[in-house]
């Protein structure tokens, strides 16, 4: 029997609309869209085309002077990245909510490391953050950024963005949103939102891994990381690929027709479903708002490392966290930072839904996950 993949805040599976545009735009064997000849120009022409598509399914501004820019990276870590490194002011103060994705957190390290003053906006049990915490931190000391992601990538819990943006704003600080687990899901509204950057993933929701963007607000100045190219005002340098761009552009124009209700209906059959299973199991963050995807779970009686590998036995595609720290035993510092007892955040596990799971898939995964309790040895 095929297994069940509920993985997707990991990746998703690439839609096949999406693999047969990028196959015709592959088809077309364009040249370099920096050449200076006609065919660099037709490809250019396309990938500007897309460019323009993007910013305006993110709810940029696109008309006007004061028109927002997307710069084309390689996904959601390269946007986080670039962002951090390229928007905080050396000598001022960086404030990063305590549940970042490790791309924001790592590079918040290296800004610490480099003698900025890198501050952690705690969060709430229910995995929110604290504005007023965010508030006196704001107070205490000048800050060029502050990074809040809009939605967990580890317990789907939606950050009150709106209210965190004003609060900087209001303090003069940048503030960049790592949407990667809400873009492609739900309505992105970049200009309504206020923020000065924002990153996205294709491989999120339903696209190729390899390419993902950095919104950037009219007149925000970025300082680039990357050097030998003009490409992208040399803010992004690199040959931009079209094949990918195009398959972007697919892809998010896919997700804004496809109904998330669906899927928060299958997860919560899946969350009913697990807590009928097994007296005691714990749902992280479920009192607060989240996104319709994402299941964190912890069974009172089962160590995670040992439920992922039953689980993969049968065929149950599961993860225990962020992607970037799978494989590692590491207690999840998301769930630390919500204050969970260290014996709930051992035994967390991730349970991710796609556009594409189905109610059957979900019934199957309980089955399974019934035998796996029912057969672990008690503690
Ligand atoms: N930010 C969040 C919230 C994520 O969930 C991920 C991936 O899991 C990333 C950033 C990194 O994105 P990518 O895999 O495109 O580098």
């Amino acid at each position: 029997m095929s297994s069940i993949y509920l993985d997707n805040n990991a990746t998703t599976r690439i839609d096949p609309q999406v693999v047969a545009t990028m196959a015709e735009v592959a088809g077309w064997r364009l040249a370099n869209p920096a050449s200076q000849h006609r065919e660099g120009a037709k490809a250019r022409r396309l990938l500007e085309d897309y460019r323009l598509q993007l910013l305006e399914m993110l709810g940029a501004r696109t008309r006007g002077m004061a028109t927002d820019r997307l710069l084309l990276t390689s996904g959601g870590t390269e946007s986080n990245n670039l962002a951090l490194l390229g928007l905080a002011r050396p000598g001022t103060r960086v404030l990063i909510s305590s549940i970042e994705h490790p791309s924001i957190t790592a590079a918040g390290q290296y800004l610490a490391a480099a003698n900025y003053d890198v501050r952690t906006i705690p969060v709430d049990s229910s995995g929110v953050i604290k504005l007023n915490e965010l508030d006196r931190l704001l107070q205490e000391s000048e800050t060029s950024l502050v990074a809040v992601m809009m939605a967990n990538n580890e317990t789907g819990v939606i950050q009150p963005v709106a209210d965190a943006v004003a609060l900087s704003h209001r303090h003069g600080a940048r503030f960049h949103c790592d949407a990667v687990q809400w873009a492609g899901k739900r309505a992105t509204e970049f200009a309504t939102w206020d923020v000065d950057s924002l990153s996205v993933s294709c491989h999120k929701f339903h696209g190729p891994v390899g390419i993902g963007a950095l919104c950037l607000r009219h007149g925000v100045g970025l300082t680039p990381r990357l050097f030998g190219g003009f490409q992208q005002d040399g803010l992004r340098p690199g040959t931009e690929s079209v094949v990918l761009a195009a398959g972007f552009a697919t892809a998010m124009q896919l997700s804004l027709t496809c109904d998330y209700s669906e899927v928060a209906k299958l997860r919560e059959k899946l969350e009913t479903g697990l807590m009928a299973l097994s007296s005691g199991v714990q749902i992280h963050g479920r009192s607060a708002p989240r996104m319709p995807h994402t299941t964190n779970v912890s069974f009172p009686t089962m160590d995670r490392q040992a439920f992922l590998l039953a689980a993969d036995l049968q065929g149950l595609c599961l993860s225990a966290g962020s992607a970037c720290a799978s494989g590692s035993s590491e207690p999840s510092p998301v769930l630390l930072a919500m204050g969970l007892e260290r014996t709930w955040v051992q035994n967390a596990v991730r349970i991710s839904l796609g556009r594409d799971t189905t109610a059957e898939e979900i019934d199957r995964a309980l089955l399974k996950i019934d035998k796996i309790l029912t057969g672990s040895p008690k503690r």
